[in-house]
């Protein structure tokens, strides 16, 4: 039997409200300051694992640092995920610089993400690596809501919001 009293901690299948600053080598890369805090549902793998690890046991008006190694974040760099295309293949629309995000097709037809790094004069380079990879994370959170999912929610695995729901 699912209890609906308001939680008091963060602990798997709670939903969590949280702002959060992510920083990447003292730099700022993402935050939810001045917008709606980030809303997740705790034990599902909704956010990265180191982060959801430390969320664990945090009560609401809590703040926290949080570092997470490069392995526990977005993973290793990959030195051998990235190809070279020549800029010939290039459709005219996608502009030619350093750090635009793709969707690629390859082979078998399936698309992901992948992100210029490198533009030489008769090629480009493809990188499949997540533009975090190797870095190491510093988020710096406060929980501002916790309450209990709706049954829906916890079948899925995620939470709804008006901006999303299937
Ligand atoms: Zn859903």
């Amino acid at each position: 039997m699912m209890s609906n009293k308001t939680p008091e901690k963060v602990k798997a299948d709670v939903v969590v409200s949280m702002h959060y600053t992510l920083k990447v080598d003292g730099s700022v890369v993402d935050t939810s300051s001045g917008a709606d805090p980030l809303e997740y549902l705790q034990g599902h793998g909704n956010i990265i694992e180191g982060l959801e690890k430390e969320m664990e046991g945090m009560a609401v008006g809590e703040s926290k640092t949080v570092s997470v190694a490069a392995k526990d974040g977005y993973g290793e760099y990959d030195a051998e995920a990235v190809a070279y295309i020549p800029r010939a293949q290039f459709p005219p629309e996608i502009p030619l610089e350093e750090g635009i995000q793709l969707q690629v097709r390859d082979e078998q037809g399936d698309v992901t993400s992948a992100w210029i790094s490198e533009v030489g004069e008769d090629r480009v380079q493809l990188n499949f690596n997540h533009p975090l990879a190797g870095k190491n994370l510093e988020f710096e959170v406060t929980v501002v809501g916790l309450r209990q999912p709706t049954s829906e929610e916890l079948t899925h695995g995620h939470v709804h919001s008006d901006k999303h729901s299937h």
